[in-house]
């Protein structure tokens, strides 16, 4: 397939993707539906290969019935295989290049990932709208030692586990901030690890700051009350107001060393330090949205409360970009349940704007559902914000940016003697973020580091990091065949950046 024409195409097949995908194919739009993963489910929903069922393929799921429905629904709509043809579905395909064109059609120039192993012909395809659903990656912040190996992403351990059934360690600690942490020590436990403790970095008590946003979607307390039986059954300890803040090891992880918070998260210089000796360590500081297809198309971001970076969008999930909606963790990272309902919200959205008639009384359940989701998601970043003082365990040789090999020493060299006063600026005299992942992972931190200690990041700040005039790496035989049509530049700079 190639330069095919579709009324609508949604990037991403996770929650907010395929909810999207299949209901504005129902209500009769074409659409193509571009996923870099080879099958439907995004990261939330990771399973086994689909091509060898497997009888526990739900083990270690969340809501498996809905993705299981939506899955089937998928596959009876797609093209071939006696399914309905509304849905061309692009797996194992990465949107490298977003262009708009002049009469606000989109062209989404694609290269095939290399778990994809085939190189099939499709480059490209036009579509009158966008769905917008490419999810988030881990937030992670540095650490002595973090470069070691048997240190891990929570969710990189969560995608082994869930993709492969695979343990990439026997004795673990997961350790950070959030929820997340979590389902992650759920799974590893199950999964025949030991874990030696959970290191949560706030107290719990941080959701009665905003006792009306946690009470806003009351199924999450009955989700956090499984976990905590489920820790209590494999006898996991979970520690509050813990941090790593050094992992030891030669030529992989031998242990970690924990220190303890006050109220302010500074490490406390009273309490004991103590070491547990581990072979794995599942960091998870919470998620970074992907931002950069929507600033590519010219769609505005904000700073959330969580300091990360994302896309603005109205109640329709319409980005400022004509034709352009937005869903799930790129307006702001709120869980699977909240991305489920915002990409069905911008299906709708997608057909109402081309003139479908669409369910009004749906549209304005899903609306207040999205507004009781980001009131629960606000709650959440309140309670579990990054420790204030997580720059005080660094040292001047501790890696920030490992594809450029940056260190703490290199950063405050540019801050300091070279008076860098922003992220971009360190960016270009010490080159964090400069590397095969262009930010994605140091990205937070060095933008936290550029700044004065306690002020918020600005949209500049961040954006510095995370936007990414090619949002995948692609090989310069691509680049070339891309043609040269003119890329699309927004008339107004909504970003200021
Ligand atoms: C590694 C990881 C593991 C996670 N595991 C869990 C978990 O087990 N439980 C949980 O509650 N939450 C988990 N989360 C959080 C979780 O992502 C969300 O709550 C939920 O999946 C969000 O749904 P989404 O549709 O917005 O995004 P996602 O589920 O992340 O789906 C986004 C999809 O877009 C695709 N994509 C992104 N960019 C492009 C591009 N340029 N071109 C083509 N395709 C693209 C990705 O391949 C992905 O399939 C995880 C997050 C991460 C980063």
């Amino acid at each position: 397939m190639t330069d095919h024409d579709h009324d609508l195409a949604v990037v991403g097949a996770g929650p907010a993707g395929l909810a999207a995908a299949v209901t504005a194919a129902e209500q009769g739009l074409h659409v193509a539906l571009v996923d870099a993963a080879h099958q439907p489910g995004g990261q939330f929903w990771r399973h086994p290969d689909e091509s060898f069922p497997a009888p526990d393929e739900a083990r270690g799921q969340h809501l498996w019935s809905r993705f299981t429905d939506l899955r089937a629904r998928l596959y009876a709509l797609e093209s071939g295989a006696g399914g309905s043809g509304r849905i061309d579905r692009v797996a194992g395909h990465q949107v490298w290049f977003l262009e708009r064109g002049p009469e606000t059609s989109y062209t989404l120039h694609l290269t095939p990932t290399v778990l994809a192993g085939t190189r099939d012909a499709t480059t490209r395809v036009r579509a009158a709208s966008l769905v917008l659903c490419p999810g988030g990656y881990d937030r992670q912040l540095p650490v002595p030692g973090w470069d070691l190996p048997g240190v891990m992403t929570a969710g990189g351990v969560q995608a082994l586990l869930k993709a492969h059934r695979s343990i990439p360690g026997r004795r673990a600690v997961v350790a950070g901030t959030g929820p997340f942490l979590l389902p992650v020590a759920q799974g590893l436990a199950e999964a025949g690890a030991t874990v030696v403790a959970v290191c949560e970095a706030n107290a719990v008590t941080g959701w009665v700051r905003s006792p009306l946003g946690a009470a806003a979607v009351p199924s999450k307390a009955v989700e956090a009350a499984a976990y905590a039986g489920a820790l209590l059954r494999h006898r996991v300890p979970f520690r509050t107001r813990t941090v790593v803040t050094e992992v030891l090891g030669v030529d992989r992880v031998r242990s970690v060393r924990l220190g303890r918070l006050d109220r302010e998260g500074r490490l406390r210089s009273d309490a004991p330090t103590r070491e547990l000796d581990v072979d794995l360590v599942a960091f998870g500081w919470g998620f970074s949205p992907s931002v950069e297809l929507v600033t590519a198309v010219g769609g505005c971001v904000q700073v959330d409360a969580d300091e990360s970076l994302v896309a603005i969008v109205d109640e329709w999930q319409r980005s400022d970009a004509p034709g352009v909606y937005v869903a799930g963790e790129a307006t702001g990272v709120g869980g699977a349940v909240l991305a489920l309902v915002e990409g069905e919200l911008a299906g709708l959205a997608a057909c109402r704007d081309q003139g479908r008639r669409v369910p009004e009384r749906v549209v304005r359940r899903l609306q207040r559902r999205v507004r009781r989701g980001r009131a629960f998601a606000g709650a959440m970043h309140g309670a579990y914000p990054v420790p204030a003082g997580w720059q005080d365990w660094l040292r001047p040789d501790t890696t920030v940016c490992r594809c450029e090999e940056v260190t703490v020493a290199d950063v405050h060299t540019a801050c300091d003697r070279l008076d860098a006063r922003d992220a971009r600026t360190v960016k270009l005299l010490a080159r964090p973020g400069m590397g095969w992942c262009q930010g994605r992972v140091c990205g937070f931190a060095t933008a936290r580091m550029a700044l004065p200690p306690g002020e918020r990041p600005s949209v500049a700040d961040l954006a510095s990091t995370a936007k990414r005039t090619l949002a995948a790496a692609v090989a310069l035989g691509e680049l070339a065949s891309a043609g040269d049509e003119q890329p699309f530049s927004p008339e107004h700079d909504c970003n200021g950046t």
